[in-house]
């Protein structure tokens, strides 16, 4: 089932949450929504539940209509499964019971759904945990309970807020891998709500960068890391500084800027104009070079393997910091110069 959402807008006072947003969610896709905390990921996500009411705007979930201004489908007839960051598993029940539920809702016979739910605790890491009931167990493991509930559900559409979020590091990588592959397997209509860009990454087919209410950009994982439409999908996602320039001339997809002081050849967007710009630089841009710019260390940081240097252009001293990796902690003294052999401009929004 694709989510369609058309101007769908939530009010709070003078705070627009969810701010007029029209996108459609293709059936079968993973589709991560990724922002800061406070951007409007969970209301966003309540609305489609049905738990949010709507001020403007419209949802439909597989064409069908379930959300509009005088329009309320109860969230139980929306066909959907939802698995929140916190989630209030039935407390009278096992946990054996508590992820057979669906499954001996929807028909089945008891000794089969419970085989069922033995095998997605077993898919969760849960095997033996089947007697327990949900007060005896850590958050973490409520937490896989949970979806190990909503994959037996085997709804069409899936939402998830931040479900991994309460996870230990290690328990979450591999709950990632779960995830797709459930998600490969089963092929629901998944959103997928977190403001881990590492996660998003992982796991998106699309990924929406959210901010004030809005998608800044919607694309698959690699054009939000490589080719970022807005200063703010650059920073917020992977590492890099976003520095201004001068775009001098624009041909073939590529873009002379100078940059201070000095011209440079990068990658540009098509339709860019002449005039100024952003340029973003990520780590694996920037190389030493004893005829490139001049710098100003910031920092070393040990990253396990590779030396890591913060460092600003010399000429730009109040910029962001780029972010040199070294194989070799460097030498005490002066930063490297530098020269940049990659990079992406961001255009100026247009006022
Ligand atoms: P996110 O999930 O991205 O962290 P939310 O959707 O929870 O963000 O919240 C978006 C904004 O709406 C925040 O500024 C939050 O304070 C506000 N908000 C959310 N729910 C309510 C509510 N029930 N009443 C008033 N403000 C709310
Ligand atoms: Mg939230």
């Amino acid at each position: 089932m694709s989510i369609d959402l058309q101007d769908v807008t939530r009010r709070f006072g003078p705070l627009a949450a969810v701010d007029g947003l029209t996108q459609r969610i293709e059936a079968g896709s993973f589709f991560a929504v990724l922002g800061p905390s406070g951007c409007g990921k969970s209301t966003l996500l309540r609305m489609i539940a049905g738990l949010e009411p709507l001020d403007g705007g419209r949802i439909a979930l597989g064409g069908r209509a379930v959300a509009a201004p005088g329009l309320h489908v109860a969230p139980e007839a929306r066909g959907l499964g939802v698995v929140f960051q916190s989630y209030a598993l039935w407390p009278h029940l096992d946990v054996l019971g508590n992820v057979a539920f669906p499954v001996e809702a929807a028909g089945s016979p008891r000794r089969i759904a419970r085989a069922e739910a033995e095998a997605h605790l077993a898919s969760v890491a849960l095997q033996g945990f089947g007697l327990r009931r949900p007060a005896e167990l850590s958050g973490g493991e409520r937490q896989r309970v949970a979806l190990a509930r909503c994959l037996a559900g085997r709804a069409r559409v899936v939402l998830m807020d931040e479900p991994l979020a309460n996870l230990d590091p290690h328990l979450r990588a591999s709950m990632e891998g779960e995830l797709a592959a459930f998600h490969a397997r089963a092929g629901a209509t998944t959103l997928y709500i977190t403001h881990d860009q590492r996660e998003a990454m992982a796991l998106g087919t699309q990924v929406a960068v959210m901010n004030r209410g809005r998608f800044e950009q919607v694309g698959p994982p690699e054009d939000i890391h490589d080719r970022p439409a807005t200063a703010f999908v650059a920073r917020f996602v992977g590492r890099g500084a976003v520095l201004p320039v001068q775009v001098l001339a624009v041909a073939g997809g590529r873009a002379q800027v100078m940059l201070a002081g000095r011209e440079v050849e990068v990658a540009c967007p098509h339709g860019l104009v002449c005039g100024p710009a952003d340029l973003l630089l990520r780590p694996a841009d920037i190389v030493p070079d004893p005829d490139g710019w001049l710098t100003r260390g910031m920092g070393i940081t040990y990253r396990g393997g590779d030396w890591e240097m913060r460092l600003v252009l010399a000429d730009l001293p109040d910029s962001d910091p780029l972010v040199l990796t070294l194989p070799q902690r460097p030498p005490p003294g002066e930063a490297p110069a530098v020269s940049i052999h990659g990079g992406w401009i961001l255009p100026r929004p247009q006022r």
